[in-house]
């Protein structure tokens, strides 16, 4: 649909007064950055608006360990991963200042698992059987390390905030405005803000991490089936040495992250409780999750294990196939994009250049 057309015909069926703009991002975290920044580009004459009703990178990707694995379950993660990867690579070499952190990584698995490694893991990734553990960590028996290269870790929000800086000069970026209704209407789509303002778009992203049931949206994304769920991870009290590798353990989906810049390591678990409120997310830690990821770190780091007494706690957007969701909603203005099932930040540019495509835009 062509921007001009759009916001004529927005224009006449919402109102003299009524702001029109081509598009909106819904959501400020890394998926609606990256989805506002690819939209520019494609179409630097079209008018852009960023919202978020907190600061730029403040929901999920606040909390992120923001590690990027160059693996993918499914044929369509792979190439998403593989995407991404090129993305974040190029980009941190155009913006060496962004908090990217390259890092060595060694995957912990069976030895028996090798076969089905090779195909999870990126080629370019070079699985190579020769993955040295950083101290502290052993391997039990009957288990093998792989080295892989193409892996990074990023202070998520911290590159959210660097993308909304840049995007400020081509798109208009509002914080602490949330959207209280979002109507897809003839003309395109009309979104009602909590400052009171009403405005049209020609089309809309929603990127609205784990607050998939917020009141504007919950009627369009019941029937993609999404859910939340609780992320933790434990911060562990001790140093990492330089060039200390990133460790994934297969078997358990959790993995070891040295965190230099901060001091210390991250330790991520799988936690299997769902559907939390991120409006009133988990208080902080519990004695469980303490005792749960405790218990899976002490196999192959017992002392680490018990250096472990903080950590970082929130909730994240799930699609339950296993990929990410971007798909058109409704009459086919709004799009959804997220749901990465704890990947969100190393799929985010794939999610994004996906989103963009479903814009449709025609030239006018
Ligand atoms: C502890 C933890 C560790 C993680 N580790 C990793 C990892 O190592 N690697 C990885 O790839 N992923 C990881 N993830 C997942 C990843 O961080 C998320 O998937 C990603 O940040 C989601 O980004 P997003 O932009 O979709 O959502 P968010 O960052 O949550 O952004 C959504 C935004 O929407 C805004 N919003 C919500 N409702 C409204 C409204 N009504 N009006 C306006 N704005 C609204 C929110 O304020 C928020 O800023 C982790 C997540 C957690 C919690």
């Amino acid at each position: 649909m062509g921007t001009t057309r759009t916001r004529a015909r927005a224009r006449e069926s919402a109102g003299a007064s009524a702001r029109v703009v081509d598009v909106a991002v819904l959501g400020a975290g890394i998926v609606g950055c990256l989805t506002a920044r690819e939209i520019t580009r494609r179409r630097p004459g079209a008018s852009v608006l960023l919202l978020d009703r907190d600061l730029v990178g403040g929901g999920a990707s606040l909390r992120s360990a923001g590690l990027h694995t160059p693996r993918g379950a499914t044929p369509a993660v792979r190439e998403m991963t593989r995407f991404s990867q090129r993305f974040y690579t190029e980009l941190h070499r155009d913006h060496p200042a962004l908090p990217l952190h390259p890092v060595g990584m060694r995957v912990v698995a069976a030895s028996s698992d090798e076969p089905r490694l090779r195909s999870d893991y990126l080629a370019e990734a070079g699985l190579a059987g020769t993955g040295e553990l950083p101290g502290g960590v052993r391997l039990p028996d009957g288990l093998s390390a792989w080295a892989v290269r193409g892996s990074h870790y990023a202070d998520v929000a911290g590159v959210a905030r660097a993308l909304a800086a840049e995007l400020r000069t081509v798109a208009e970026v509002r914080e602490a405005v949330r959207v209280e209704a979002v109507a897809d209407g003839c003309d395109g789509v009309a979104l009602r803000l909590g400052t009171g303002e009403e405005l049209t778009a020609g089309r809309v992203v929603l990127a609205p991490g784990p607050w998939l049931t917020a009141a504007a949206w919950r009627p369009l994304l019941a029937p993609l089936g999404a859910r939340v769920k609780k992320v933790a991870a434990l911060h562990v009290n001790r140093r990492p040495e330089p060039g200390d590798p990133a460790v994934v353990f297969e078997r358990e989906d959790a993995f070891l992250l040295p965190l230099p810049e901060r001091g210390h390591w991250l330790f991520s678990y799988t936690c299997q409780e769902w559907d939390p409120d991120p409006d009133r997310p988990p208080d902080g830690l519990t004695g469980h999750d303490l005792h749960e990821a405790r218990e899976v770190l002490r196999r192959y780091a017992p002392a680490m294990a018990d250096d472990c007494t903080s950590g970082r706690v929130f909730c994240d957007a799930y699609s339950g196939t296993g990929e990410p969701v971007v798909r058109a909603l409704g009459g086919g203005r709004v799009v959804f994009a997220g749901a990465a099932n704890g990947s969100g930040y190393r799929l985010a540019p794939a999610i994004a250049a996906r989103a963009a495509d479903l814009m449709e835009f025609e030239r006018s």
